[in-house]
């Protein structure tokens, strides 16, 4: 037999991918599938900023770009920390990757020792464990109850930490359960990080802009400025920009995590590309009402497919106060029955029997670390959020 690293040993399968295969042989078979499984918006790049990127092109910036980003996108992020963060990060605190996940791999593979241990609260993204487990290090869960609205308890984190925690991972607004955490919540977070001062700390705020009903998400650093040379604020235009293909994410952070990043990055990618670049500084500098307009659309998405779902007995839904998902409690239905006779046992059971029997695909709970849940993803058009809402009651209410 071949053998691989032993790095890749116990990385698990994530359950979105047989949930994806078997959408897709449904699919092909003529079924009306609806994903809401993706976490990528589903309006297209604003227009001008696909401009930005042609007329970079055209201008010749398709030459290797500095590892770190181009002097002119880091000008744009340093005046979008500014601006919206009130953060100030000078050229030498920013690097430009290959979407937020390579700011993650460079972060971990820069500073993770095997045994070494990153706090990550459940419900999680996915890479956060994982990017940990490349590095041999050991992933800590805490979990975020639904009672709390998914956020975070400061308590919670600090009976996590020992003296081999290297990181404490934050991410609010939250994938997948949209928490969002107050200026307070963050602040008894940091009175528990002061005490641990060997942690660095990931603050993920990728999901900034998506947030709702006048909720404000704030940046760690920022609240907490005694610990800004410990955290890695990341970003990216992703989500907010509807840039998910263009492969461009950022972070502002210490002089020297930052210089060690670069070294991971000038030994992988070489950076990213000039175009996206051009592109990723046009949206940042751009104006903020698309990104507003799209917010609000996913805000009332969510209104409607939460009410949706509140009104389906056995289920339970946290209103979210930003990103762009529910994430709907299955307790009630496991158990028991479905109308196609598949025993209900786990969120996994329930998802794969949801799509093989109405057509819908959702990513179970398992996959973020915090079962009996789902994930549904309402960057998604309203008549297809609305029909697998309704599904969704189908099915529940033919349960046995
Ligand atoms: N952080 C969170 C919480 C995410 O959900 C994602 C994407 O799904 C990312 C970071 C990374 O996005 P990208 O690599 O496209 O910047």
């Amino acid at each position: 037999a071949r053998s691989f690293a032993h790095r890749l040993e116990g990385l698990p399968a994530p359950a979105t991918i047989e949930m994806a295969r078997r959408a897709r042989e449904l699919r092909a078979e003529g079924r009306p599938v609806i994903s809401l499984a993706l976490g990528e918006p589903d309006f297209p790049t604003p227009p001008a900023v696909v401009e930005a990127a042609h007329a970079a092109a055209l201008a010749g910036q398709t030459k290797y770009p500095p590892v770190d980003g181009t002097p002119a996108l880091k000008a744009a992020i340093a005046r979008k920390f500014a601006r919206e963060n009130g953060l100030d990060y000078a050229p030498d605190e920013i690097m430009v990757s290959n979407g937020g996940k390579q700011v993650i791999f460079n972060a971990f593979m820069a500073t993770l020792n095997p045994g070494d241990e990153v706090v990550v609260p459940t419900p999680y993204w996915v890479s956060y464990p994982l990017i940990a487990r490349m590095f041999g290090a050991v992933p800590v869960f805490v979990p975020c109850r639904e009672e709390d609205g998914f956020r975070l308890d400061a308590e919670a984190v600090a009976a996590a930490l020992t003296p081999k925690s290297r990181w404490l991972v934050l991410n609010f607004p939250n994938n997948p359960t949209g928490a969002v955490l107050a200026a307070e919540d963050l602040q008894a977070i940091a009175a528990v990080l002061r005490q641990y001062p060997d942690v660095w700390i990931l603050s993920d705020e990728i999901y900034e802009h998506l947030v709702f009903d006048g909720v404000r998400s704030a940046s760690l650093a920022a609240l907490a400025p005694d610990l800004k040379d410990r955290i890695i604020t990341l970003n990216g235009v992703s989500k907010a920009y509807a840039m998910t293909g263009w492969r461009v994410g950022f972070a502002g952070g210490p002089k020297d995590l930052i210089a060690a990043m670069r070294g991971v990055q000038g030994n992988t990618t070489s950076g990213v590309c000039t175009i996206a670049q051009a592109a990723a500084a046009a949206a940042l500098d751009g104006p903020a009402d698309l990104v507003r307009e799209m917010a609000a659309t996913y805000g009332q998405r969510r209104q409607k497919v939460v009410d949706a779902l509140r009104r389906i007995p056995g289920l339970t839904c946290a209103m979210p106060e930003g990103a762009f998902y529910a994430y709907p409690g299955v307790a009630g239905c496991l158990g028991r029955t479905s109308a196609g006779g598949a025993r209900l046992e786990t969120d996994n059971d329930f998802a794969l029997a949801f799509l093989d029997e109405e057509y819908v695909a959702t990513v179970p709970g398992s996959a973020f670390g915090h079962s009996p849940y789902l994930r549904l993803s309402c960057a998604t058009g309203e008549a297809d959020l609305m029909e697998a809402c309704q599904r969704l009651e189908r099915f529940v209410g033919n349960l046995r």
